[in-house]
């Protein structure tokens, strides 16, 4: 298959490289506050995304989008990868944050009520999935959407819920046949937040700046109209987004590896120590060729996935892949360019200690390293054994 990029997502990823090194970077430690971008940086970027041509470019055309598709927004990932500027898991200054769960599944009915507000950028949405006591292991969920006439009664804790303070509905996944479990017994309702009986218990505080949510459902009324594709399919559109989510971690990896490797390079160019810069020194040169490599072996593999997806085959496989490498070698390149800065790597003059904090964070979320092994060996187990 040919991983090339097509002349327009070319032209798309310098246009992008000029505006992040320019106009992003040099207020990357200011942009933000918490998990959010101050309302001043979303309102001028997101203007000048608008100028360059550069929004809503994966969401189909009969939505008001460019319809260019997943590769597109892995080059817009990648590049943003590169900066700390923007909110690790709420990235998104070029058009609002359309999750495929909303255009892949909703009836027409539900998108005049869910999906055009969140393209018009009147409704906020978050996905909750995550409880106590079903992280890694999504199957062993335990909120339950019981029937009741023509409603579905919630009751249940989620926690870790990006956005959750926010947003304005929710895809809650729940138990709707306890002995079915994953296979057909579990379904995604949406829940507006303001319905009674959800609560956000709390903000939960972590060591990068995000803040995801607890949030409770008691004996929360649901039409059973808000069910999204039928009972049952809930743990299948979950998956959709999860699969979706997994590129996107393969792409931020390999911006975050470029920015490392162009920080590291430099850095060692110009420091001396013991009368040599350290870029002389083969102990500094490997790791620096070890980014390098990485990115060479991530890029087309992330790029042939995403091309995949948007010809429509299943990339379940290697979308594991692109999620555990390109979280592990994102944090390993912030690592090792940490370890090549000293003192300075650990300063906030450098973004390399936030870069290495958003890094190891993602290697945990969205799916543990050990959970998606455990699914591919499944895979490897059978095609090869
Ligand atoms: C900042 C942040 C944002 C999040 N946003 C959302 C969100 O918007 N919506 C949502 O639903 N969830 C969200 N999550 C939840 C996130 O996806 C989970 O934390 C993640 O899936 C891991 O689940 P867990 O924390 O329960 O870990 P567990 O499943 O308890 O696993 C703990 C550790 O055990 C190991 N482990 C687990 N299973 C195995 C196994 N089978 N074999 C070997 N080792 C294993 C792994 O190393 C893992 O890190 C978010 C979490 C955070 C921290």
């Amino acid at each position: 298959m040919n991983i090339e990029l097509p002349e327009e997502l070319r032209m798309l990823r310098e246009t992008l490289r000029r505006f992040i090194d320019d106009e992003i970077i040099p207020h990357e430690r200011d942009s933000y506050d918490g998990p959010e971008l101050k309302p001043e940086y979303r309102e001028k970027w997101e203007a000048r995304a608008r100028e360059l041509g550069i929004w809503q470019i994966d969401v189909p055309e009969e939505y008001g989008g460019m319809g260019m598709g997943l590769l597109a927004r892995v080059v817009v990932w990648e590049e943003t990868g590169r900066t700390i500027a923007f909110p690790r898991r709420k990235a998104w200054i070029f058009g609002h944050d359309v999750s495929p769960i909303l255009l892949q599944f909703l009836r027409d009915d539900q998108k005049d009520k869910y999906l055009w507000p969140i393209l018009r950028g009147e409704k906020k949405t978050a996905i909750a999935q995550t409880e106590p006591d079903a992280g890694g292991d999504a199957a062993a969920i335990r909120t339950t959407a019981v029937r009741d006439g023509d409603h579905y009664i919630i009751n249940g804790m989620k926690r870790f819920i990006t956005g959750g303070g926010e947003a304005d509905f929710f895809k809650v996944t729940c138990v709707t046949d306890k002995e079915k479990g994953a296979r057909g017994g579990i379904s995604c309702i949406i829940v507006d937040a303001d319905t009674p009986g959800v609560e956000v218990l709390r903000r939960q505080e972590t060591m990068m700046d995000d803040q995801p949510c607890e949030i409770g459902f008691t004996d929360v009324r649901v039409p059973v109209e808000n069910i999204i594709g039928n009972e049952g399919d809930g743990f299948k559109i979950a998956q959709t987004w999860i699969t979706f989510g997994r590129i996107r971690h393969g792409a931020l990896g390999i911006g975050v590896m470029e920015r490392c490797l162009e920080l590291a390079a430099t850095y060692a160019k110009q420091r001396v120590t013991f009368g040599k810069p350290l870029a002389e020194r083969q102990a500094i040169q490997w790791p620096l060729v070890d980014i390098y490599s990485d990115i060479q072996l991530m890029r087309p593999l992330v790029y042939k996935t995403a091309q995949r997806y948007d010809d429509g085959e299943d990339i379940r496989y290697d979308s594991y892949l692109c999620k555990f490498l390109g979280d592990r070698k994102g944090y390993e390149a912030a690592d090792r360019c940490l370890q090549i800065f000293g003192g300075m790597g650990l300063t906030t003059d450098f973004p390399i200690e936030k870069l290495w904090r958003d890094m190891r964070s993602m290697m945990i979320t969205e799916g543990p390293e050990e959970v998606l092994k455990m699914a591919l060996a499944r895979h490897v187990l059978h095609e090869y054994g």
